[in-house]
């Protein structure tokens, strides 16, 4: 799947604050369900995900459910639209596809706005009553929250802070396949950062509870948007410090330490977990080229 927008001025501009709407605009267009079930995204029969433009969105003949402003695509309006899956037929030109299988196809920008979109429109669904006196919420007209007119407590789409570590140990790099894993895959270990944790702490707890080592310094490497449904994974490098590894059975079945240029399956480089594998195998044969005698 790859994106209508392929411009190489490819420019968003995010913005909470709702536009007068005009005829002008474009569309991410989400499916959405009798149950408020909302993930699969509006695309040709090719795969491409597309933006549609306001006169070929209002074409289709799903009920709209929602409509929320997401910013300036390319200096146009860009706003996720929601349809009513069971009130109406999709033309025969178009597709439903969900956003994790379109991870390796689109560009990274491409899959942080169509993420975004996805977070918008569930954010809506998920709070259209207030979760302390059940009042209905209405839109704030600045932010991106829904505020309850009853008790005043807002409600922003909800963000998730989750850690995602590459253990070391010189050349080699600890690796794990998880139960949770649709195929035998090895990759780094990861976690939610509880509340009242910092992410180091957490990063400390889940290395000693998933694989039971100790881990040194911790070196940050970049962060991703994961819609799935709403986490910010901070990935990071943590220095094998001390023990043997003792698997926690409920999450893991196997980990093992792997040589940079002995690998498994690992996840795409798409994802943090791909890219901090990546980076780390870049670094020791660097490391080991250099340190190689000349002959
Ligand atoms: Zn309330």
């Amino acid at each position: 799947m790859s994106f209508r927008f392929d411009l190489a001025s490819f420019e968003f501009h995010a913005s909470a604050v709702t536009p007068v709407a005009s005829g002008n605009r474009r569309f991410i267009i989400l499916a959405v369900t009798e149950t408020f079930s909302c993930d699969q995204l509006l695309c040709d029969t090719s795969g491409l995900l597309i933006a549609l433009t306001n006169d070929e969105a209002n074409t289709l003949s799903l009920l709209i459910s929602t409509e929320q402003y997401l910013g300036l695509l390319d200096g146009e309006e860009l706003w996720v639209r929601t349809l009513r899956v069971d009130a109406g037929n999709l033309p025969e030109s178009y597709q439903w596809l969900g956003l994790r299988s379109q991870l390796e196809v689109l560009s990274p920008a491409h899959f942080q706005l169509a993420g975004r979109a996805l977070q918008i429109a569930r954010w809506f669904y998920d709070h259209r009553f207030c979760g302390r006196c059940g009042q209905p919420t209405t839109q704030d007209s600045l932010d991106f929250a829904r505020v309850c007119q009853h008790c005043s407590l807002r409600f922003y789409p909800r963000i998730s802070p989750c850690m995602i570590v590459l253990v070391t140990r010189g050349d080699e790099i600890l690796l794990a396949h998880h139960h949770r894993a649709s195929r035998v895959m090895y990759t780094t270990l990861a976690g939610f950062v509880e509340a009242g944790e910092g992410v180091e702490d957490c990063i400390r707890r889940e290395v000693r509870e998933e694989v039971g080592v100790e881990v040194g310094e911790l070196k940050y490497f970049q962060s991703q948007p994961w819609p799935f449904p709403g986490q910010l994974m901070l990935g990071f490098f943590a220095e094998f410090a001390a023990g043997d590894i003792v698997i926690d059975p409920t999450e893991i079945i196997d980990a093992k330490w792997f040589r940079y240029d002995e690998l498994p399956q690992v996840p795409a480089t798409a994802t943090v977990a791909g890219q901090l594998i990546a980076h780390y195998v870049g670094l020791r044969r660097t490391i080991n080229n250099n340190n190689r005698p000349n002959r």
